[in-house]
């Protein structure tokens, strides 16, 4: 048994890997995520893993399991997400894309082949699965911005990835395209919305402030937002908290949609016809 491992995951050493798997769902966590990370490990698939788990479980796994119990996401682990039935990249440094998010691009889908819109712009693309998708799904023509580097990275590396053609400057809300705004016809964001010092599970200690928190009522964004610019002949849709609204559609005239599990979550502002 190594002497530097913690009492964490001594628990796990020199067991085959169906022992493996029956200790780690022991404490609370899906047997799938250990599938994925010993398959990771051991560059197998998880079948190979299911097939073979009278192997000993090898070392290499052993230490991302430990990572995984200790709170840290699986998708920064294996550097991979999926958003919309494709895989994209994602590391440290940027938001892990929720299943909410989902949502708001079938919103914008709509509008842009309603309106057959033909220029976006994602405000905080953070790893661009809004922004890749928008352009794979409609052929919109996409712009992006982020305030964190990593972000615009990310995005590109993404991009890159499905082929996509976009444009995207590191700077905050629309400013690197405020030459090209008035072209822009449909903005796009999931802001950072959370409350400051609002208890969040573990997972989250591990994402980056900038993208979760969004001052003492989470609301900063989308004040600063529809107070700096002029949005007549566009239409904003944002992910918004779901307690936030009520507030949102005062400050905005828009309207409000549902996610999935019936919460409020996006906000709709349609001005084109204005
Ligand atoms: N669009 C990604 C998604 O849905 O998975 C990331 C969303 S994350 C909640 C918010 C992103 O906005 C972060 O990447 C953060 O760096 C960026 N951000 C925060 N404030 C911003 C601002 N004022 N202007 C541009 N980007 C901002
Ligand atoms: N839905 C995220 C969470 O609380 C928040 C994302 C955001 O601030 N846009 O897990």
């Amino acid at each position: 048994m190594s002497k530097k491992r913690g009492n964490n995951t001594e628990f796990l050493q020199n067991l085959t890997i169906s022992q493996v798997l029956k200790l780690y769902k022991q404490r609370g966590l899906p047997e799938r995520e250990a599938l994925i990370l010993i398959g990771y490990a051991m560059n197998k698939p998880k079948e190979f893993v299911i097939a073979h788990d009278d192997l000993i479980c090898p070392e290499g796994a052993i230490n991302l399991l430990e990572k995984r119990l200790n709170g840290y996401p699986l998708q920064y682990i294996i550097g991979e997400v999926e958003f919309y039935g494709r895989r994209f990249f994602v590391e440290e440094g940027v938001l892990i894309p929720r299943w909410e998010t989902e949502g708001l691009v079938d919103i914008a889908i709509e509008y842009i082949k309603n309106y057959d819109l033909k220029y976006a712009l994602d405000i905080g693309v953070g790893s661009g699965v809004i922004l890749v998708t928008l352009a794979l799904e409609t052929g919109i023509k996409v712009f992006g911005t982020d305030v964190s580097e990593k972000a615009i990275n990310v995005t590109l590396k993404n991009a890159k990835r499905y082929n996509v053609e976009c444009e995207v400057k590191l700077g905050e809300f629309a400013e690197p395209f405020i030459e090209r705004f008035d072209s822009i016809q449909l903005i796009i964001s999931n802001p950072p919305y959370v409350r400051e010092g609002a208890k969040l599970q573990k997972e989250l200690d591990f994402e980056p402030k900038q993208a979760l928190f969004g001052g003492e009522d989470g609301l900063n964004f989308y004040r600063i937002f529809f107070n700096r610019y002029n949005i007549d002949g566009k239409i904003v849709v944002m992910e918004i908290g779901e307690d936030q609204g009520e507030v949102l559609r005062q400050l905005t005239g828009g309207i409000i949609r549902k996610d999935l599990a019936g919460k409020d979550r996006y906000l709709i502002v349609d001005r084109y016809n204005k």
